[in-house]
Parts: structure tokens; sequence; C-alpha cells
């Protein structure tokens, strides 16, 4: 057993409650290897925001969970060496799909998991989201659960069909689970395929495709339920079209890439929306300027040559969204 405590990271309780309180959202950034690390790490520490390091089930098969762990408490050791004095870094499992999963990440030094029962029946997934919530709340760890599908693809999480969540449910949903946040489907979408063209309308100015809004009335309507209660924001990338252009320019195939525009997810952070989840964004800066480097630069193997600009495209990203899109900037001195 190892306390995140003893690791310098923090749960999301107290940045949470700020944010909400604040009008900001704290992003929640997945990696899965070490650039991808150094660049949150840089971009949180430049800007003094609070950030959510997200290990989902396919990072911890790719890059070994055990390993994760150890580079998120090297991050915080990293963030102080950077000049960040009191860094406020959370781990946090993205999608636990079961009770052993979840346990075994609060086991090892996780300050927050999420516990994604929301495929099951109601009443089996309050069962399974406050069995989650009552282990990990005797170690101080803080837990997301989800009601309400999310359509789209995002490492083992796939769903057809999406259908909002009911603010009829929510009250009894948080009472009943004890979770300390709650992920809800208002319209976002998991992967870089958010919707389909026939789906979106066409902007007769520049020709390009907008995606249906967000429900924010079904988003006020839970807000009213639970007053300052966290909500959190699943599959928010808005997919910049820089760099899907980047990557079909040099040699990708990436047609009709869509994402959530950053004025709506602008919108949510100020309301109880807390935690954005951002990780198809990176993909794609990583993805676009390592095609663009070594397009241009044939002769190049070593993978720093590429890796390097793949690193500052996704520190650039990454500040943009803290700065421009959710407001978390200068919070966490
Ligand atoms: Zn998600």
């Amino acid at each position: 057993m190892v306390s995140y405590k003893d690791l310098g990271l923090v749960n999301t309780r107290e940045m949470f409650k700020k944010a909400v309180a604040g009008g900001y959202a704290i992003p929640a950034f997945n990696f899965n290897n070490m650039e991808q690390l150094q660049a949150i790490i840089q971009a949180a520490a430049e800007t003094k925001s609070p950030v959510i390091l997200q290990v989902s089930k396919g990072a911890r098969n790719y890059a070994n969970s055990t390993l994760l762990r150890y580079m998120a408490e090297g991050a915080v050791a990293y963030a102080k060496e950077l000049g960040w004095k009191n860094p406020q870094i959370c781990l946090h499992l993205d999608h636990g799909d079961s009770f052993e999963l979840c346990k075994d990440c609060v086991d090892m030094g996780f300050s927050s998991v999420m516990i994604d029962a929301s495929s099951l029946p109601y009443e089996e997934n309050i069962a399974l989201s406050k069995k989650v919530a009552d282990y990990a709340h005797q170690y101080d760890v803080t837990v997301e659960a989800e009601l309400g599908v999310l359509a789209g693809v995002e490492d083992e999480v796939a769903a057809e069909e999406s259908h909002y969540t009911r603010p009829e449910e929510v009250i009894d949903f948080a009472t009943r689970t004890g979770c300390d946040s709650l992920a809800i489907s208002v319209g976002t979408s998991h992967g870089a395929y958010k919707f389909k063209p026939e789906q979106c309308t066409v902007d007769p100015e520049t020709g390009k495709l907008v995606p249906p809004p967000l429900a924010f009335d079904v988003l006020h309507e839970i807000e009213k339920k639970l007053p300052g209660f966290p909500i959190v924001l699943h599959g928010s990338s808005s997919v910049p079209q820089e760099y899907v252009d980047m990557c079909n320019k040099y040699g990708g195939n990436l047609p009709n890439a869509i994402g959530i525009p950053e004025e709506q997810l602008r919108e949510a952070a100020k309301s109880a929306v807390c935690k954005i989840n951002i990780d198809s964004d990176s993909r794609l800066a990583m993805t676009g300027a390592i095609r663009k480097h070594l397009a241009e630069n044939p002769g190049h193997f070593d993978p720093r040559q590429y890796l390097k600009p793949a690193r500052e495209e996704m520190k650039k990203m990454y500040m943009h969204k803290i700065i421009n899109v959710l407001g978390s900037d200068g919070k966490a001195e």
C-alpha cells in the first residue's frame, strides 16, 4: 500500500472546490509516455495550473501501470525543479471498469479514480460506484462516477449511441454512491471523430463543418439539482484543424475528424464543469509534428530528433487549453 500523499500528489477535492467557485475548469490530460508527461508538466508549471494526469486502462496496458505511477511521482519532483513551488498534481485512473482495477490504483498511489459503470443498469451502476467510493474514501482518494452514455471510441471504451444524463437521476445517484464528482453526457464524445458529417451543419462563410452544440439546457438542469457539485466532461478535445491538416498534408489520412468547438468548452468551464478531459488533441499534435518532421527530414532516425518538436507542439497545445479554454492558469502558485 502506497499513499499518494507520500508521493506529493493531491486528490481532486480542493482543486474542484476552487474551480467551481472560481468559474474555471481543471485540465485532465491523458499520458502514456515520457514526452507527453514532460509537455504536460512543463505547461502546468509555466502557467501555474493545477493538473490531472490521467491514466486509462489502455495506457496501463501500453506502458505498464507501475512505471506510469513512478513517472507521476517523478513528475512532482520535476515540477518543483522547474520552479513550481507548490505543484497541484493529481494522478487519476480514467475509465476504471471494475472494483479490482480501482482498488489496485488506490493501493499503488493514485489520488483519484474513476469508476465507469455507466453501461450497466442504473442500480448496478450505483452499487459498483458506491463500492469503489467506500473503499477509496478510506484512503482519502476521490472518486468520479458516470451517469449517461457518451458515444465514440477511446482506448477500450466504445459506444455506438449516446444518451444524455437524466437530470432527474443525479441527486439520487450522487447521494447513494457518495462519489466526489460526476461525469455526465451532454453531447461530448470520445475520439477524433466525434460527429458524422451528416450530423453537422456547414458554415456558409468557411465551408467548414459545424458540429451540433452541447446540451447546455441539460447541463444547467443538472447544476440546479446539485448546486456546487463537481461535474466532469469527457471526450472534450476540439480536434484542432491545424493538426488534422498537418497530419493529412504529410501522409496521414484523417478525413472529417471533428471535435468540440473551444467556445463551447469555454462556456462549460464557467459552469459547475470543473474537469475537462483532453486526450485526442495531444495525439493529433504529436502525430502531426512527427509526420511533418520526418517528411522534411527523411534522413533523421534518432527518435529525439522528431520527438522534440512533437513535445514542443504538445506543450503549446496544453498551454493554449489552460490559458484560453479552461482558465486554470495562475490557480496553483
Ligand atoms: Zn472518457
